[in-house]
Protein backbone atom coordinates (compact mmCIF):
# COMPACT_ATOMS: atom_id res chain seq x y z
CA UNK A 1 0.00 0.00 0.00
CA UNK A 2 0.80 3.41 -0.86
CA UNK A 3 1.10 5.87 2.07
CA UNK A 4 2.09 9.10 0.27
CA UNK A 5 -0.58 9.46 -1.74
CA UNK A 6 -2.41 12.76 -0.65
CA UNK A 7 -6.00 11.01 0.24
CA UNK A 8 -4.25 9.09 2.67
CA UNK A 9 -2.39 11.55 4.01
CA UNK A 10 -5.71 14.25 5.20
CA UNK A 11 -7.54 11.02 6.02
CA UNK A 12 -4.62 10.19 8.38
CA UNK A 13 -4.94 13.97 9.50
CA UNK A 14 -8.02 13.84 10.00
CA UNK A 15 -8.21 10.30 12.47
CA UNK A 16 -4.92 12.36 14.37
CA UNK A 17 -7.22 15.42 14.75
CA UNK A 18 -10.33 13.52 16.16
CA UNK A 19 -8.27 10.97 18.39
CA UNK A 20 -6.44 14.14 19.68
CA UNK A 21 -9.57 15.61 20.71
CA UNK A 22 -11.09 12.84 22.62
CA UNK A 23 -7.49 12.38 24.61
CA UNK A 24 -7.17 16.47 25.52
CA UNK A 25 -10.49 15.68 26.87
CA UNK A 26 -9.81 13.09 29.13
CA UNK A 27 -6.62 15.18 29.74
CA UNK A 28 -8.15 17.99 31.07
CA UNK A 29 -10.71 15.74 33.01
CA UNK A 30 -8.43 13.53 34.74
CA UNK A 31 -5.96 14.82 37.47
CA UNK A 32 -3.41 12.68 37.80
CA UNK A 33 -3.04 11.74 33.99
CA UNK A 34 0.29 10.81 32.64
CA UNK A 35 1.79 10.79 29.42
CA UNK A 36 1.62 6.73 30.25
CA UNK A 37 -2.64 6.63 30.71
CA UNK A 38 -2.37 8.57 27.50
CA UNK A 39 -0.60 5.96 25.35
CA UNK A 40 -2.61 3.52 26.78
CA UNK A 41 -5.83 5.13 25.87
CA UNK A 42 -4.52 5.92 22.40
CA UNK A 43 -3.29 2.33 22.07
CA UNK A 44 -7.00 1.03 22.69
CA UNK A 45 -8.72 3.41 20.97
CA UNK A 46 -6.89 2.38 17.84
CA UNK A 47 -7.15 -1.30 18.43
CA UNK A 48 -10.96 -0.58 17.95
CA UNK A 49 -10.74 1.56 15.59
CA UNK A 50 -8.68 -0.95 13.51
CA UNK A 51 -11.37 -4.12 14.72
CA UNK A 52 -14.00 -1.83 13.50
CA UNK A 53 -12.47 -0.71 10.11
CA UNK A 54 -11.42 -4.52 9.22
CA UNK A 55 -14.70 -5.55 9.68
CA UNK A 56 -16.40 -3.30 7.30
CA UNK A 57 -13.44 -3.64 4.60
CA UNK A 58 -14.05 -7.36 5.01
CA UNK A 59 -18.06 -6.75 4.53
CA UNK A 60 -17.36 -3.59 2.03
CA UNK A 61 -14.89 -5.70 -0.10
CA UNK A 62 -17.72 -8.65 -0.30
CA UNK A 63 -19.48 -9.16 -3.65
CA UNK A 64 -22.98 -10.27 -4.24
CA UNK A 65 -23.54 -12.11 -7.56
CA UNK A 66 -26.90 -14.72 -8.48
CA UNK A 67 -24.55 -17.14 -8.78
CA UNK A 68 -20.91 -17.91 -9.19
CA UNK A 69 -18.73 -21.74 -10.58
CA UNK A 70 -18.48 -23.94 -8.24
CA UNK A 71 -15.71 -25.81 -8.14
CA UNK A 72 -17.15 -29.14 -9.49
CA UNK A 73 -17.81 -26.75 -12.74
CA UNK A 74 -21.44 -26.22 -12.11
CA UNK A 75 -23.13 -23.40 -11.13
CA UNK A 76 -23.53 -22.53 -7.39
CA UNK A 77 -26.28 -19.90 -6.29
CA UNK A 78 -26.26 -17.01 -3.66
CA UNK A 79 -28.20 -18.35 -0.41
CA UNK A 80 -27.58 -15.56 1.84
CA UNK A 81 -24.75 -13.22 4.23
CA UNK A 82 -23.06 -15.35 6.38
CA UNK A 83 -21.44 -14.22 9.78
CA UNK A 84 -17.76 -15.49 10.00
CA UNK A 85 -15.60 -14.49 12.58
CA UNK A 86 -11.20 -14.10 12.29
CA UNK A 87 -9.02 -13.59 14.84
CA UNK A 88 -6.67 -10.26 13.97
CA UNK A 89 -4.21 -8.51 14.66
CA UNK A 90 -7.25 -5.61 15.95
CA UNK A 91 -8.72 -8.60 17.56
CA UNK A 92 -12.15 -10.50 17.16
CA UNK A 93 -13.73 -9.14 13.93
CA UNK A 94 -17.24 -10.33 12.82
CA UNK A 95 -18.51 -9.34 9.14
CA UNK A 96 -20.67 -10.99 6.49
CA UNK A 97 -20.46 -12.49 3.15
CA UNK A 98 -21.90 -13.69 0.68
CA UNK A 99 -22.47 -17.89 0.69
CA UNK A 100 -23.53 -19.76 -2.39
CA UNK A 101 -24.65 -23.44 -2.44
CA UNK A 102 -24.17 -25.71 -5.77
CA UNK A 103 -26.93 -27.73 -6.29
CA UNK A 104 -25.07 -30.27 -7.67
CA UNK A 105 -22.00 -31.59 -5.26
CA UNK A 106 -23.97 -29.50 -2.38
CA UNK A 107 -20.69 -28.10 -1.31
CA UNK A 108 -20.98 -24.74 0.18
CA UNK A 109 -18.75 -21.72 -0.77
CA UNK A 110 -17.89 -18.11 0.81
CA UNK A 111 -15.89 -16.13 -2.01
CA UNK A 112 -14.77 -13.50 0.14
CA UNK A 113 -13.05 -16.26 2.72
CA UNK A 114 -11.16 -17.78 -0.44
CA UNK A 115 -9.86 -14.40 -2.10
CA UNK A 116 -8.64 -12.80 0.98
CA UNK A 117 -7.19 -16.04 2.70
CA UNK A 118 -9.36 -16.59 5.66
CA UNK A 119 -10.15 -19.25 7.71
CA UNK A 120 -12.95 -18.47 9.33
CA UNK A 121 -13.03 -18.67 13.28
CA UNK A 122 -9.19 -18.96 13.42
CA UNK A 123 -6.07 -16.61 13.60
CA UNK A 124 -5.18 -14.07 11.04
CA UNK A 125 -2.50 -14.32 8.43
CA UNK A 126 -1.41 -11.11 10.05
CA UNK A 127 -1.44 -12.20 13.52
CA UNK A 128 -0.21 -15.82 13.06
CA UNK A 129 3.33 -14.92 12.51
CA UNK A 130 3.73 -12.84 15.47
CA UNK A 131 1.77 -15.20 17.78
CA UNK A 132 4.45 -17.72 16.55
CA UNK A 133 7.13 -15.40 17.60
CA UNK A 134 5.91 -15.26 21.13
CA UNK A 135 5.17 -18.79 21.23
CA UNK A 136 8.36 -19.91 19.83
CA UNK A 137 10.16 -17.58 22.64
CA UNK A 138 8.68 -18.71 25.67
CA UNK A 139 5.68 -21.41 26.99
CA UNK A 140 2.43 -21.18 25.67
CA UNK A 141 0.62 -19.40 28.59
CA UNK A 142 3.32 -16.82 29.12
CA UNK A 143 3.03 -16.67 25.00
CA UNK A 144 -0.56 -15.34 25.93
CA UNK A 145 0.22 -13.25 28.68
CA UNK A 146 2.56 -11.35 26.32
CA UNK A 147 0.40 -11.25 23.45
CA UNK A 148 -2.30 -9.27 25.73
CA UNK A 149 0.48 -7.15 26.74
CA UNK A 150 2.04 -6.32 23.38
CA UNK A 151 -0.68 -6.56 21.13
CA UNK A 152 -3.87 -5.79 23.75
CA UNK A 153 -5.48 -9.56 22.56
CA UNK A 154 -6.77 -11.85 24.74
CA UNK A 155 -5.54 -15.09 22.69
CA UNK A 156 -5.92 -18.63 24.35
CA UNK A 157 -2.72 -21.04 24.86
CA UNK A 158 -4.47 -23.19 22.16
CA UNK A 159 -4.43 -20.63 19.35
CA UNK A 160 -0.41 -19.61 20.37
CA UNK A 161 0.01 -23.37 19.88
CA UNK A 162 -1.63 -23.28 16.18
CA UNK A 163 0.40 -20.52 15.48
CA UNK A 164 3.74 -22.38 16.07
CA UNK A 165 2.95 -25.13 14.57
CA UNK A 166 1.90 -23.26 11.27
CA UNK A 167 5.32 -22.28 11.52
CA UNK A 168 6.79 -25.60 12.13
CA UNK A 169 4.61 -27.03 8.88
CA UNK A 170 5.79 -23.81 7.11
CA UNK A 171 9.35 -24.84 8.06
CA UNK A 172 9.38 -28.12 7.12
CA UNK A 173 7.51 -27.72 3.25
CA UNK A 174 10.55 -24.98 2.96
CA UNK A 175 13.12 -28.23 3.92
CA UNK A 176 11.07 -30.45 1.36
CA UNK A 177 11.47 -27.70 -1.21
CA UNK A 178 15.05 -27.29 -0.22
CA UNK A 179 16.23 -31.45 -0.22
CA UNK A 180 14.01 -32.07 -3.68
CA UNK A 181 15.81 -29.01 -5.65
CA UNK A 182 19.07 -30.28 -4.16
CA UNK A 183 18.54 -34.10 -5.34
CA UNK A 184 17.63 -32.35 -9.13
CA UNK A 185 20.32 -30.60 -9.46
CA UNK A 186 22.43 -32.96 -8.45
CA UNK A 187 20.47 -35.94 -10.07
ZN1 LIG B 1 -20.42 -28.09 -7.02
Amino acid sequence: MDFNTKLVKESVEQIATLLSDLMVGYVQEEEKVGIGDIEQGMRQILQEVGRQALGQVLEKSDQVEPSIRCQCQHKANYRCRREGMVISVFGRVRYRRSYYLCDHCRSGTKPLDNRLKIKPGEISQGLKPLLALLGIQTSFDEAAELAKAFLLLDISDNSIRQAVQWVGQKQQARERKWKSSVIGAIT
